[in-house]
């Protein structure tokens, strides 16, 4: 029997409007119904970004205050992660949720380019961004968008500054980053064993990278990330009518695999995450 692959379900993101796709959840009740059709459908890992009443990304405790409440009562044991990612907020704001306690949040230990901008993530920052989270007990999802980052992470374990074992998401089709190339993605695995031996991985493609990352993801072992953060679509001209759709396709590329999707209580024991508090 080979290992179950956690799917984790990106819902809104920072950047996709509902021009972009209709069914984009941005509003709260929204994304809370999204994530359950989602973990219905498979997931158990969701990560979480909060709009403003304007849809704009915030950072905004308070807004991930109530999303993370919505899902805790209707998706009883998901795994909740919250994005610090920088095009919500801006140096220690983007760690301002963190206090909530939730399972996992999202961490970049590097810079790189984004489409139209510089990703900035300054070795301050990132120390201070992981030291909240070590305060918190909150599991990094390491976001590696380039091979020093996945070094840089394991020199942190190292170090003490993260606590292993690493979960390292490779990040691939971003725009003036690192593209899907599956002999890069091998490389990236390699790399990961070598420099920490316990450090488990996923991946996530941006666009139509999607579906093509999700299916090495599930021949090589790994967890995998879908939702439409990374992509609308569900074909080259169709827009998926959900998240759940998304999460339906990366079931799909497990079954092709023999790949058993994770439960909640499956991916909260490979990550070696809390039980929450009714089980
Ligand atoms: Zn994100």
């Amino acid at each position: 029997m080979s290992n179950p692959c956690i799917i984790c379900v990106a819902i809104t993101g920072s950047l996709p409007t509902k021009e972009n796709n209709p069914a984009v959840p941005i509003t709260i009740a929204e994304q809370i119904e999204s994530t359950h059709e989602s973990f219905e459908a498979g997931a158990s890992i969701v990560h979480c970004h909060v709009r403003d009443d304007e849809g704009r990304p915030t950072s905004d405790p308070q807004r991930f205050a109530r999303l993370k409440e919505g899902i805790e009562k209707f998706c009883p044991g998901m795994i909740v992660q919250l994005s610090t990612g920088g095009r919500s907020g801006a140096g220690t704001a983007r760690g301002g949720m963190l206090p909530l306690r939730p399972d996992m949040a999202s961490l970049s230990v590097g810079s790189n380019n984004f489409p139209n901008r510089v990703y900035e993530n300054p070795p301050g920052l990132v120390d201070w961004l992981a030291g909240e989270m070590l305060k918190f007990d909150v599991k990094p999802e390491i976001e590696a968008f380039d091979l020093s980052h996945i070094i840089q992470a394991a020199t942190m374990q190292k170090d003490g500054r993260l606590k292993g074992p690493l979960y390292v998401q490779f990040v691939m089709g971003v725009k003036n980053a690192m593209p899907a190339d599956e002999r890069v993605f091998d490389f990236y695995i390699e790399t990961l064993k070598r420099y920490a031996p316990d450090a488990i991985w996923c991946a996530a493609g941006i666009g139509s990278a999607q579906i093509v990352v999700n299916e090495w993801c599930a021949a090589k072992g790994g967890h995998t990330r879908t939702g439409m953060e990374d992509n609308v679509r569900l074909g080259k001209s169709e827009l998926t009518p959900s998240n759940a759709a998304l999460v339906k396709r990366a079931v799909g590329m497990c079954g092709k695999y023999n790949r058993p999707v994770a439960t909640w209580k499956q991916a909260r024991a490979i990550l070696a995450l809390r039980t929450p508090a009714f089980a």
